[in-house]
């Protein structure tokens, strides 16, 4: 999986200035080296702009790389709205988006994303496109509220979910982690409201829609 992450980064990815001074300015920061990577950074900015989004919302900022990438697929009407626990992190995420230029097309929520998640609901909020990638462990909850926060045919993608190719391991020693993204992928799989599909680029992405 690493081989081939690699070769798709190598053959497809073009320098880029912006997301190279994102990373610069996280690892200046002191904050975690847990960006999406730069060919699912280049997806996410390409299903943004293939299925026309208007509104996003995304669950986990950082320091606002694939904050960055989202924004890049949208018009100059587009906006993102962004969960993030650590008041530290979206401040870094709201200063890089605006070095972009997108900082007035972004608005950052602090605290647990399932707290933001419940006043978005309770304020009947809709989204035509949402990007989770936070906590693992409430997986599960984020994708229930992104659903009911969807627009028709809206688009939900997931990072991480195949476990550094650890689900498709059935050699491996069995671990909490692993088995925890195994169920997550199979309740997506069997959903009654959803069709998906994992995209397995970076640690693997599901593409969801909304039926
Ligand atoms: N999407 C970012 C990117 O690619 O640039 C990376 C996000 S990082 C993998 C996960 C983020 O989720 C961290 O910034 C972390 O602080 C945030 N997070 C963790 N638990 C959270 C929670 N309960 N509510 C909101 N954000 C949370």
């Amino acid at each position: 999986m690493k081989k081939i992450n690699q070769y798709i980064d190598e053959v497809f990815q073009t320098e880029d200035e912006l997301l190279e001074e994102v990373m610069q300015s996280i690892k200046e920061n002191g904050m975690p080296n847990i960006s999406v990577s730069p060919s699912s950074g280049k997806l996410l900015s390409m299903l943004v702009s293939i299925s026309g989004t208007k509104n996003i919302l995304e669950i986990g900022a950082l320091g606002g790389y694939s904050g960055i990438c989202l924004a890049r697929g949208f018009d100059e009407d587009g906006s993102l709205t962004s969960l993030e626990l650590e008041q530290k992190y979206a401040d870094l995420a709201k200063q890089n988006l605006t070095k972009a230029g997108f900082g007035e097309q972004v608005n950052y929520l602090t605290g647990p994303a399932l707290e933001s998640l419940e006043v978005l609901v309770q304020q009947n909020k809709r989204y035509d496109f949402f990007f989770i990638d936070a906590d693992k462990g409430n997986y599960p909850n984020y994708l229930e509220n992104c659903i009911k926060l969807a627009s028709p045919n809206a688009v939900i993608a997931i990072d991480n979910v195949l476990a550094r190719g650890s689900v498709a391991d059935k050699d491996a020693e069995p671990k909490r982690y692993t088995s925890m993204m195994q169920e997550f992928n199979q309740h997506v799989a069997n959903h009654p409201e959803l069709e998906a599909v994992i995209v397995p680029i970076g640690d693997g992405i599901t593409v969801a829609q909304v039926k």
